[in-house]
């Protein structure tokens, strides 16, 4: 990276930090209470220029590099307010460039500009009831009319799925076609008829995060609706997925180090058997392993993140990211719970929170096992 990109990234980020010190953290525990984090956070961010950076400037944005965006969510993890972080990873770096990168320019003008200054909020949908990681078992169907399509069926953990009001839903457009081919991504905004928010579902963790069900009954589309190429959505989730699954693993990574962080604070107060729990051996031990991991991973994501700067990660690549750094994390943050004894399972220590927090990391996005199939897979090549 070059020396005036870091120091505009180093100005950025103590930006960042003001914000959350100031709007963040001391309203986050009311919105874990409220499930929900209020739009008026999301106008806020918008307007400090934390939202959607790498747009270009034609359509709203900052036209700056993913660095940026990275940033935003690697600090708001790193501080604990895990939540947010995801919640702004799929509204910035999922549902925004599914839109930029597959939209046409009515679509850009429509929705890119509201996003970046966060009047509204995007959601990607693919996961139904009985369709999680095998996506192609996929029921919802957008059938065509003459003045463009019904869109019907469901949705399941749908995040920002209260706050959202643009919904970019995968459906089904040809039923005469196997597997993955035949579906199609369509712009659904929150206002229409026949769509309804299902509940907002109660989790183990995240709590601030809204994740929801969604309902689509004869809802009507128009041509302009249809995002990308017709019966093409399987292969631009393809093309999105490796910048979704490497942002769950650079949240990972700053949640892993924010953790660490809170560990090694507390192992130097704790007093036991006379002395800090610092002077345990053990415990050193224990910091060495969790910050030597952590190192590598975060060595790991900057080199990935210059390769999808320069749209070079490939999908296995973003897959590897996606599983080991999530896997660490948890591993880094239950050993950190651990450090902090029975306090560590209090609610009034931030490191509880931390730990529930990150356990769907390995699940959403593509699950562990998911990502090792395709990993596997790629090095075997196909049997
Ligand atoms: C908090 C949260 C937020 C989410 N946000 C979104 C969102 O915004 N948008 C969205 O579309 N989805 C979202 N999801 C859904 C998420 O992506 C799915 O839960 C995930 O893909 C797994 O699907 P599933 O839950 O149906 O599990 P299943 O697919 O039923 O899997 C169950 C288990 O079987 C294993 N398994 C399945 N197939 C294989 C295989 N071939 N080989 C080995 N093991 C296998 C899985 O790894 C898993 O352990 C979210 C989920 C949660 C919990």
């Amino acid at each position: 990276m070059n020396h005036e990109l870091q120091e505009e990234l180093n100005i950025f980020k103590e930006m960042v930090r003001r914000f959350i010190e100031q709007e963040i953290a001391p309203y986050y525990e009311q919105w874990e209470e409220d499930k929900i984090i209020p739009k008026s956070v999301w106008h806020k961010m918008g307007e400090a220029g934390l939202l959607c950076c790498d747009i270009p400037e034609e359509y709203g944005g900052f036209g700056v590099t993913v660095d940026f965006n990275f940033l935003v969510i690697e600090e708001i993890a790193k501080a604990g307010f895990f939540s947010l972080s995801c919640n702004v990873l799929v509204h910035s770096d999922i549902a925004a460039h599914y839109i930029l990168n597959m939209g046409n320019e009515q679509q850009k003008k429509k929705y890119l500009a509201q996003m970046v200054s966060g009047h509204c909020i995007g959601a990607i949908c693919m996961t139904e009831p009985c369709a999680g990681s095998d996506l192609q078992a996929m029921k919802t169907t957008a059938t065509k009319n003459d003045d463009g399509w019904t869109l019907n069926g469901s949705k399941t953990f749908i995040s920002n799925g209260q706050n959202a009001s643009v919904y970019i839903v995968a459906a089904k457009t040809n039923l005469d076609v196997a597997g993955s081919k035949g579906m199609s991504l369509f712009l659904v905004d929150g206002d229409k008829q026949g769509f309804a928010r299902g509940q907002n579902l109660h989790k183990m963790g995240q709590h601030a995060s809204d994740t929801s069900e969604l309902f689509f009954e004869d809802v009507s589309l128009s041509e302009n609706d249809l995002l990308g190429e017709l019966d093409q959505g399987f292969a631009a989730l393809m093309n999105e997925l490796p910048r979704e699954r490497l942002g769950c693993a650079v949240v990972g990574v700053a949640h892993a180090e924010g953790a660490l962080e809170l560990a090694l604070e507390y192992i130097k107060e704790r007093q036991a058997f006379g002395a800090p729990l610092a002077a345990i051996q053990d415990i050193r031990q224990k910091i060495a392993d969790m910050a030597t991991t952590t190192e590598l991973h975060r060595i790991m994501i900057e080199h990935y993140k210059t390769l999808l700067n320069d749209k070079l990660l490939t999908p296995v690549q973003a897959s590897m990211a996606k599983y080991s750094a999530t896997e660490m994390e948890c591993e880094v943050i239950d050993m950190a719970l651990q450090m902090f004894g029975g306090y560590g399972y209090m609610k009034e220590y931030p490191i509880s929170r931390f730990y529930v927090d990150a356990r769907v990391q390995r699940i959403y996005g593509g699950t562990s096992e998911i990502m090792k199939e395709i990993i596997g897979k790629s090095y075997i090549g196909r049997l």
